[in-house]
């Protein structure tokens, strides 16, 4: 089974990853997560990619579309993948689906994940990651039973040096105008399913991950 996160920066793709992760027993692959590790290694490759994350700008296509292969070629996602931050361009997308019919397999299903801004906004800057096991908390919303540690493995919280409020606004703008083309893609092929996270009507992630298992065991 191949499901893909769409959404906005801070609409919670990666919180309703971890949820399904468990919920289906399928992997969680995050290419934020992937980018963030190269860019913090001392290599060129590693600085090139920083500074993409840095300035909230894509990742070029070539390069996107190179890791992610490598990483679907692991025996991990052979059973079945969540892709959450993949793809995130029409070239990216149709990369994927080449890249899926090799081996006889296709997309699923495509969760669209939206907010209001100003949610976005607040929930972006109160956001605390979990350096190790990638759990993500919030300073406000989802605390951590112990302040600035990871309730499932101990680490250390940080903040993402992009999740400023200026930056925050980069990342939605380049989502307007690269990645939110891709709803009309997916729709067109009958596997687009949206959901709207919100406070005003309580459906936060885990409300959105139920919705999602109901809509794969219709
Ligand atoms: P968010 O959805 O909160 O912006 P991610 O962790 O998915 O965060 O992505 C962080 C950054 O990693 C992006 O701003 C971008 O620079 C890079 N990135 C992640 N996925 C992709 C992708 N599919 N293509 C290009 N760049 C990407
Ligand atoms: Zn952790």
């Amino acid at each position: 089974m191949v499901v893909i996160m769409l959404g906005a920066p801070g609409t919670g793709k990666g919180t309703v990853s971890a949820i399904l992760k468990e919920k289906l027993g399928i992997a969680h692959v995050s290419s934020g997560d992937i980018f963030r590790k190269y860019s913090s290694e001392d290599s060129d490759l590693g600085r090139e990619i920083n500074s993409y994350l840095q300035k909230g700008k894509l990742v070029p296509d070539e390069l996107t579309i190179k890791m992610i292969k490598e990483r679907l070629n692991e025996k991990d996602v052979q059973k079945g993948v969540i892709l959450d931050g993949f793809p995130r361009t029409e070239a990216q997308a149709q990369a994927l689906d080449n890249m899926l019919s090799e081996t006889g397999k296709k997309v699923d299903l495509v969760v669209d994940l939206d907010s209001p801004k100003q949610e976005i906004l607040d929930r972006i800057v109160t956001r605390r990651i979990c350096p190790d096991c990638k759990a993500v908390f919030n300073t406000k919303l989802n605390k951590p039973k112990v302040e600035g540690i990871c309730d499932n493995c101990g680490a250390k919280l940080y903040q993402r040096e992009d999740d400023t409020a200026e930056k925050v606004e980069t990342r939605i703008e380049v989502y307007k105008k690269e990645t939110a083309p891709l709803e009309k893609y997916y729709e067109n092929t009958g596997k687009l399913f949206q959901i709207e996270v919100t406070e005003k009507t309580g459906t936060m992630a885990k409300e959105a991950a139920e919705k999602v298992m109901t809509k794969i065991n219709a």
